[in-house]
């Protein structure tokens, strides 16, 4: 349990990768505090499992997340993982939804940074882990906002991981080809109407399309790699944007 007397904050935690993320930080003793939305009995009970605390903020509302930052106190390990997805022609996007995805997707990591760097710098050690995307590499139609907000959290983080590398803080992405979570489902019928597609076809020629093993990369597969970044031997991985997507973006 080499987590022991580490304090995390995991984003976006009560659902899919970032609830994996934080169940595997919790197995390795780090004190997990989650995020999200949710049914209240269902996230009182995952505090209960991880012995985790929770808080509701709304990430796109900047005094929410500094509201979120002051009760969580200091925190050793910073994992930004909340995200949303709408798929759209770029001429029919709502501005809504692209002011709302890149608030969540981007600019909350930026707030959750600044107000986690202090204490990481006086303690000497600190993990900040960016959940990015295969679409922070390359991107795919009617998904501009997306793309957009993660190629430029790839960015947000080399800069950090420079910046911090003195302080004993690493800066990294991972970045995950399909995992099969509720972000991915909500996206089909979207893309159905996009493409002209039936959901099958959705499934096997746009989403697997690309993932050289044809399948769905698992939730349990991205905390596994956030806990090994997490160890002190990766004190030298910095900047860097680590692909779990099954081999899409190695073609
Ligand atoms: P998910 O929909 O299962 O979980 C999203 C989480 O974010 C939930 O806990 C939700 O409550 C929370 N959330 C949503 N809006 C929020 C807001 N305004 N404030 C605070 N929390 C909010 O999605 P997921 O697939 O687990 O996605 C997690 C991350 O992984 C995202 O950043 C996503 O872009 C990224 N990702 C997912 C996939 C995939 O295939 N599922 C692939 C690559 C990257």
């Amino acid at each position: 349990m080499f987590l022991e007397g580490k304090r995390a904050l995991v984003t976006g935690s009560t659902s899919g990768i970032g609830l994996a993320i934080a169940r595997a930080l919790a197995a390795e003793g780090a004190q997990v505090v989650l995020n999200g939305f949710g049914d209240a009995d269902e996230i009182a009970k995952l505090c209960d499992e991880l012995g985790a605390t929770h808080s509701g903020a709304d990430l796109t509302d900047v005094a929410q997340v500094e509201q979120m930052m002051a009760d969580a106190g200091d925190i050793d390990i910073l994992v930004n993982n909340a995200g949303m997805q709408h798929v759209a022609p770029v001429e029919d996007f709502p501005v809504d939804r692209w002011n709302l995805i890149i608030a969540l997707n981007l600019t909350a990591a930026f707030h959750t940074t600044r107000l986690a760097v202090p204490a990481m710098k006086t303690k000497g050690w600190g993990r900040i882990i960016n959940t990015a995307s295969a679409h922070s590499k390359v991107a795919s139609p009617f998904k501009s906002a997306y793309n957009a907000a993660k190629h430029g959290l790839d960015g947000f983080t080399k800069t950090i991981g420079l910046e911090l590398a003195e302080f004993g803080i690493t800066a990294n992405c991972i970045s995950p080809g399909y995992v099969w979570t509720p972000l991915v489902e909500n996206q089909i019928p979207d893309t159905m109407k996009a493409r002209g597609m039936t959901r099958e076809q959705v499934i096997n020629d746009v989403l697997l399309v690309k993932q050289a093993t044809k399948k769905f990369v698992q939730p349990a597969e991205i905390g596994a790699l956030a806990v090994f970044l997490c160890r002190d031997e990766m004190q030298n991985v910095n900047g860097a944007n680590w692909s779990v997507d099954g081999g899409w973006t190695a073609e």
